[in-house]
């Protein structure tokens, strides 16, 4: 009898889409350290260097003090601690909402949340490139599920007026990310929220890659256009910029109350550790502040320093729109070959591949952080420059590029 899941492995193997585990010696930062040897990190998501900042680290130590380790319960039970509190004033005072809500993770605030939000008669419409966690969401919903092309405003306009024709009572529920995860481009928020209006549906924004790079003191993308009042449903994570763990939704104090009573994912698990809590207070503080202005001031200067580097100053990708820069690979085997090439340079650059992405839309994603140095940066553009050229050869199409562009 063959191993358990032998010729699945094998055949994940055999089209370079298998997936495996590095365990990183190191805190996160603009360095990292991979079995014993230093590399440069340009794969995080900590866009302001503050998974490892003293400022959190103090906070989560003193909260450790105060609150111990674990949360005990689930919030509604006995879990819900002083942190938790402050952290959902905090997090709504920041946002310019009514109220707010935080989860154990992004994942799990959409879980929680899409479901609460629609179920079996309802419909959602999702962005062709969402993230996982609202597709998985909105399957758990049960409710009939439309996705749009990338980006597609006349596509939703089409699936808005089928569903009003077809569901007229349905709620309609649209969900989007504000800045999209593996392209680094943004949703057209301000259309988005005239569609909705229009066919009076309920917009759902993800921000995880927004927030902390975009708006006034790191809002987020729906702050910078000064839509923040029209979209009924904020979502985001605590993990990436603010670099601690955890999700959250913002938005009106009944859709808080209703997410109390009937998100899943918040009623049945335990509350998230408070020195968590602590730690993300902490870290929208520092958003709030003057140093964290200029902490993204500096993120951007790199950003834009970073695409200056690319081929044609970076002219394929039109404005810089976030601290995500895809390289455009395709073949999954490429991708592999150009993150090992990059890595015997001391540069972690994952290699992006199906499930994450379409198949043959493999691609390199770097990540820009305030925390590289504007060495760091200049080598990483040098290098990839070199590497391109190199493998191009008659390959002239290999270049970086938006998705779809
Ligand atoms: C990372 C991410 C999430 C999930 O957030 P976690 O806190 O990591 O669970 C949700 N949406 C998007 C767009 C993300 O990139």
């Amino acid at each position: 009898m063959s191993e358990l899941f032998e010729e699945q492995l094998e055949a994940l193997h055999a089209r370079s889409l298998h997936r495996k585990l590095r365990e990183i010696g190191t805190a996160q930062g603009p360095a990292v350290r991979i079995v014993g040897r230093e590399l440069i990190n340009f794969s995080s998501n900590d866009y302001l260097g503050l998974a490892a900042d003293p400022i959190l680290r103090q906070a989560a130590i003193a909260a450790i003090a105060e609150f111990g380790v674990g949360a005990g319960a689930s919030r509604l039970i006995s879990g819900t601690q002083s942190p938790h509190v402050q952290l959902e004033s905090t997090l709504a005072k920041w946002k310019g909402a009514p109220a707010a809500i935080c989860f154990s993770s992004g994942y799990a605030a959409a879980l929680g949340a899409l479901p609460a939000l629609a179920s079996k008669q309802d419909v959602v419409i999702l962005d062709k490139l969402c993230h996982a966690s609202l597709i998985d969401g909105t399957r758990l919903s049960g409710a009939t599920l439309r996705v749009f092309p990338h980006n597609h405003l006349g596509k939703l306009e089409s699936h808005l007026e089928w569903a009003r024709r077809e569901h007229p009572d349905a709620r309609v529920v649209i969900a989007t990310e504000s800045v999209f995860s593996m392209d680094g481009d943004r949703a057209p928020l301000q259309e988005l929220v005239e569609l909705k209006n229009r066919f009076e549906a309920t917009l759902l924004i993800d921000e995880a890659h927004a927030v902390g790079v975009i708006g006034p003191h790191g809002r987020g993308l729906a702050a910078e256009l000064g839509l923040e009042g029209e979209i009924e449903v904020q979502m985001g994570t605590l993990s990436k910029s603010l670099g601690v763990s955890g999700g959250y939704i913002c938005g009106s104090r009944n859709l808080i109350d209703w997410l109390i009573n009937r998100a899943r994912s918040f009623i049945f698990s335990t509350a998230p550790p408070p020195a968590l809590a602590a730690a993300a207070t902490a870290a929208i503080r520092f958003l709030n502040s003057e140093e964290g202005d200029a902490r993204r001031k500096l993120l951007w200067r790199r950003i834009v320093q970073f695409r200056k580097l690319l081929p044609d100053g970076g002219a394929a990708f039109g404005k810089p729109s976030a601290a995500i820069i895809p390289w455009m690979v395709g073949d999954e085997r490429r991708a592999l070959d150009l993150a090992r090439a990059l890595q015997q340079e001391n540069f972690l650059v994952p290699a992006i591949r199906y499930p994450t992405v379409a198949k043959g839309a493999a691609r390199l994603r770097i990540t820009i952080s305030a925390a590289h140095s504007a060495l760091q940066i200049a080598s990483l553009g040098e290098a990839l420059g070199r590497l391109a050229k190199q493998a191009t050869g008659a390959r002239q199409e290999e270049r970086p590029r938006l998705p779809g562009g």
